[in-house]
């Protein structure tokens, strides 16, 4: 039989993570990033529980694991110091849920090229446009433009892995449409702090959301997610840092202090309101931000990005590599894949809505004392189910 063949449109997390996926199904793979350099920006990230799973299932856990730092998650405090959920400290347990990776975002990049290592990577290309054939006749068809040039390419299976502001979703699902979150987030790398240790702490205070975690013995990753007007530009990102947290407990004032004006940067957080209807289109397969851009206060975009890329090389590819229908294989992915995300993203909303969306003082006390008498257990158990996933089998 020929070898099957598929697209990657997108070089980022999901798209690099699918690819190593798909290759290790036994299929050629071409994925096409737009960026010439093909280096990841960008600060750092808390890959967790479902996440690594996800990494192992590629064969890149054990290389994030090395390249990262192991935090466990300590929980959530107001801006005054106070624990509104306090996680019993796990450490040790190779069980626990409160278990988090912290990495560079470039080391976990690498870890993902790597692991796509014989997929084909072409860089500066952008994709324009794709026909989405069908599963049981026509091959897909995907155009790019690459140094002044137009491209085109069939393929069995085309991956949409090209990110929030994704084209070909806007092609195949013109409704779905992107909303500002109504916040902007700064994010840092910064020489490790011993006001950062091991614990990663999220803190809630007056319309933001702070958190800060290690992702190797040197680095401290922090990051700050307010409410700003998008496209807002600020004259001084660092004084203004400084200034937002500077009533805010001492370890998040030093944090910030220690940040250097290059290290700092700033970004409007746009998110998917109207969620897709399928994932699947054709023989194209939406995965990552450009299927279910979600906010960030749960810190699973990625890690669900990296669940869906498994889900491609498991639930697609592996199948339809022995002899599966492709249009079933897509189905049943699609079936497995947007509950689960759907959900998160909704969960990411109502996290937001008793976190960095309360401004006044009098929103913050209500929700503080509701969160107070809260058992802490039945809360992280809620959570624990979004970190228990594990990818499917592999067929073989
Ligand atoms: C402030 C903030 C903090 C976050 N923290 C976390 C966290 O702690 N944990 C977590 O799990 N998630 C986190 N996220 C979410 C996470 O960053 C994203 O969910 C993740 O990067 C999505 O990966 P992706 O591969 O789908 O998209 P991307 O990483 O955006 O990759 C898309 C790629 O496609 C390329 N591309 C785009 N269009 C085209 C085209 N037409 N042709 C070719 N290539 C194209 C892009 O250049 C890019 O390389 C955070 C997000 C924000 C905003």
């Amino acid at each position: 039989m020929d070898q099957r063949t598929a697209i990657v449109v997108g070089g980022g997390i999901a798209g690099l993570a699918a690819a190593a996926g798909l290759v290790r199904a036994g299929w050629r793979v071409t994925v096409l990033e737009q960026r010439q350099d093909h280096v990841e920006v960008g600060a750092g990230l808390a890959i967790t529980r479902n996440g690594m799973a996800a990494l192992e299932g590629i064969c890149a856990g054990t290389t994030v694991h090395a390249a990262g730092y192991q935090a466990f998650v300590a929980g959530t405090r107001n801006y005054r110091g106070r624990w509104l959920l306090r996680i019993p400290d796990t450490r040790g347990d190779p069980d626990s849920m409160n278990w988090v990776c912290g990495v560079h975002r470039r080391r976990l990049h690498q870890a993902l090229a790597t692991a796509a290592g014989e997929a084909e990577l072409l860089t500066g290309a952008q994709v324009r446009a794709v026909e989405a054939g069908d599963p049981a006749g026509a091959a897909a068809r995907v155009t790019w433009r690459k140094d002044g040039s137009e491209h085109a390419a069939w393929a069995d299976l085309v991956v949409a892995a090209d990110g929030i502001g994704s084209t070909v979703r806007t092609q195949l699902f013109p409704d779905c449409r992107l909303a500002y979150s109504g916040k902007t987030s700064w994010r840092a790398v910064i020489s490790a702090t011993n006001d950062v240790d091991e614990r990663f702490t999220i803190t809630w205070g007056p319309g933001t959301e702070f958190g800060a975690v290690r992702i190797s013995h040197r680095e401290v990753y922090w990051y700050g997610y307010f409410h700003y007007p998008a496209d807002t530009a600020i004259h001084d990102e660092l004084a203004a840092a400084r200034r937002h947290f500077a009533r805010w407990p001492l370890d998040v004032q030093r944090v910030v202090g220690a940040t250097e004006p290059e290290q700092l940067i700033r970004q409007d957080v746009y998110h998917l309101t109207v969620p897709l209807p399928t994932y699947t289109h054709g023989r194209v397969v939406v995965i990552g931000d450009a299927a279910h851009a979600m906010l960030p206060t749960m810190g699973q975009g990625a890690n669900t990005a990296l669940e869906d890329a498994v889900c491609v090389g498991r639930m697609i590819a592996a199948p339809v590599h022995v002899g599966a229908d492709l249009s079933d294989a897509m189905a049943r992915f699609d079936q497995a894949r947007r509950p689960r995300t759907q959900a998160i993203a909704q969960r990411s909303r109502l996290t937001e809505r008793v976190g960095a969306d309360l401004r006044t003082r009098w929103s913050q006390a209500l929700r503080d004392a509701a969160m107070r008498i809260m058992p802490p257990a039945a809360t992280a158990k809620a959570g624990s189910q979004v970190l228990r996933w594990r990818p499917p089998p592999n067929p073989h």
